[in-house]
């Protein structure tokens, strides 16, 4: 089991903590709708599909700490970094800490290098 439930707390574990949080970061989870956010200092933001194809609109969910009943984005830490080498510049990062953009004229966010922003890598 990656995460379980902590009976006195109700919180499950292995969970990030609000302080352990840097605002502007995205941080890998879960939620009802999106697997990555972006913690604003208050509440985590996500975009998500609109109802007209290629429109977006953002999202905000709370932290497991602040549950208000409806939705909770659940930041995990990340046990297993998965390292992969820039093909560009040959800088190695985690390829699922790093930034996610969007390509123009593309759905799918992909990952960066922090780098040179190039996408393409040696796994
Ligand atoms: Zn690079």
């Amino acid at each position: 089991m990656l995460f379980e439930y902590n009976k006195d707390s109700g919180v499950i574990e292995d969970i990030l903590d609000k302080t352990e949080l840097l605002a502007g970061k995205t941080y890998f989870g879960y939620c009802r709708n999106a697997s990555f956010a972006i913690w604003s200092g208050t509440n985590f933001v996500y975009l998500r599909d609109g109802t007209v194809r290629g429109t977006y609109y953002t999202e905000e969910l709370p932290h497991p700490a602040d549950d208000d009943g409806t939705d909770v984005f659940v930041p995990l830490r990340n046990l297993n970094p998965l390292n992969v080498i820039c093909f560009r510049c040959l800088h190695m990062y985690d390829i699922l800490s790093v930034p996610r953009t969007r390509i123009k004229r593309l759905k799918q966010f992909e990952p960066e290098c922090p780098k040179c922003a190039c996408r393409i890598y040696f796994s």
